[in-house]
């Protein structure tokens, strides 16, 4: 039997066959072709077990900012407002 494809014969028939099979021609380079697709596969799936850790990752910090803002809510316009006012004197004695 021909190790490339599935021919099968007798010993002359399959010497004869191996001279002109496309695959025996070829089977180096189905073999790496082979390999890199297993490393291809294993890649694929750390990558997605890397996403799945940065989806979680990711809904956890949209969680915390979601808290942080409820929590500081209104206070950016008043800290704005005591920046400006101490940077601009004029604004607490409305001279204007
Ligand atoms: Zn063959």
């Amino acid at each position: 039997m021909c190790v490339s494809c599935e021919f099968h014969g007798t010993a002359a028939e399959l010497a004869s066959h191996i001279k002109q099979c496309p695959y025996e021609a070829v089977k180096g380079y189905i073999s790496r072709t082979e390999g890199q697709l297993s490393e291809l596969t294993q890649l694929l799936q750390q990558k997605d077990q890397e996403i799945s850790f940065l989806r979680a990752m990711l809904g956890q910090v949209s969680t915390k900012v979601d808290n942080l803002e409820k929590t500081f809510e209104g206070t950016g316009t008043r800290f704005v407002r005591t920046v400006r006012r101490s940077f601009n004197p004029c604004c607490t004695t409305n001279c204007r």
